[in-house]
């Protein structure tokens, strides 16, 4: 007849999505345990998963987090540092709304013609030779 209580020390989001509670035994190694409504009790006594139940659970009366956040954490078990994710927002909106590419199309052009100036003047230098040279051969042969 007599069922104590069980030791709930807090919850968290099961991987099916429902919200479970993390238990205590009350006996032996007092290892954590998991009651899901929907995949019922995990009995599992991994060095690895007690960490990570004991690391994620909430207290029965905060916020769980969203499924999402839940799956992220679950994929780097059982590391913590997932708690740091962070989703860039909106900030590219603000850039092509100030985008202006006609300033730096006549920029370019500038640049260009600068830096390129020397050695199209050499070039050019050569071809007007070259034109000179053979105009003159062809003076000549003519
Ligand atoms: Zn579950």
């Amino acid at each position: 007849m007599k069922k104590p209580n069980p030791t709930v020390l807090g919850k968290m989001r099961c991987q099916c999505g429902d919200e479970m509670e993390v238990r205590q035994r009350s006996n032996g190694k007092k290892l954590l345990y998991t009651y899901c409504p929907t995949c019922k009790q995990d009995m599992r006594s991994g060095e690895g998963l007690q960490l990570f139940w004991r690391a994620n659970m909430v207290p029965l009366d905060a916020d769980l987090p969203t499924i999402s956040e839940s799956l992220a954490i679950d994929t780097k078990l059982p590391n913590q540092d997932t708690q740091t994710i962070k989703t860039p927002v909106s900030d590219s909106n603000a850039e092509i709304t100030e985008w202006e590419p006609e300033p730096n199309e006549i920029e370019d052009d500038h640049d260009s013609g600068d830096s390129g100036g020397f050695l199209g003047w050499v070039l050019g230098g050569l071809v007007t030779a070259g034109l000179v040279v053979l105009g003159v051969k062809v003076v000549r042969a003519v």
